[in-house]
């Protein structure tokens, strides 16, 4: 998908537009501070999907005039507010929308790392015939496999491939 508009925002606005169908509004905003250094902040607005009555489908209406409202008061945000660390995005979702509804739920909790490891390599190289997995083998009879989301690197031997515990 080509990258079109003027911003980041914009782009990642015309990829939702695209690709996803989602009404979405995207403002961003960076300032260099002399004690705090780069400060950023971003705001991403939705108009989620809801689904048809008695049907699977979802549907989106791209005029909804909830939208439109929404929209209208979101792009009233500064630059100045996205970037302030005294002002908490509750703060600025009660500053923007105190008027309508105002939720927030708690979130959930993000931690870092993979799920990869010696024994799920190991399952899915079973899955090959072994001639093909000789001929995957370097010269110290094992498969060097890295894994493409942590770029960890893990050699597993032959033998422990063709003999599941
Ligand atoms: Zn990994």
């Amino acid at each position: 998908m080509p990258l079109e508009g003027s911003s980041i925002g914009d782009a990642a606005e015309h990829y939702f537009e695209q690709s996803e169908q989602i009404p979405s509004l995207i403002t961003l905003a960076a300032r260099h501070d002399a004690e705090a250094g780069c400060v950023a902040g971003g705001l991403l607005l939705q108009h989620l999907p809801e689904g048809e009555v008695g049907r699977d489908r979802l549907h989106v209406r791209h005029d909804h005039p909830e939208w439109e409202h929404a929209r209208t008061i979101a792009a009233t945000l500064k630059p100045e507010e996205l970037t302030d660390p005294a002002t908490s995005l509750e703060t600025l979702a009660w500053r923007l929308f105190h008027e309508d509804e105002v939720r927030v739920e708690s979130g959930a909790t993000v931690s870092r790392g993979c799920r990869c490891s010696t024994e799920y390599f190991a399952g899915v190289l079973r899955q090959f015939p072994e001639a093909e997995r000789a001929d995957m083998a370097d010269e110290a009879g094992d498969i060097v496999v890295d894994c493409a989301f942590c770029s960890r690197i893990f050699p597993i031997p032959l033998a422990e491939i063709a003999a599941p515990d």
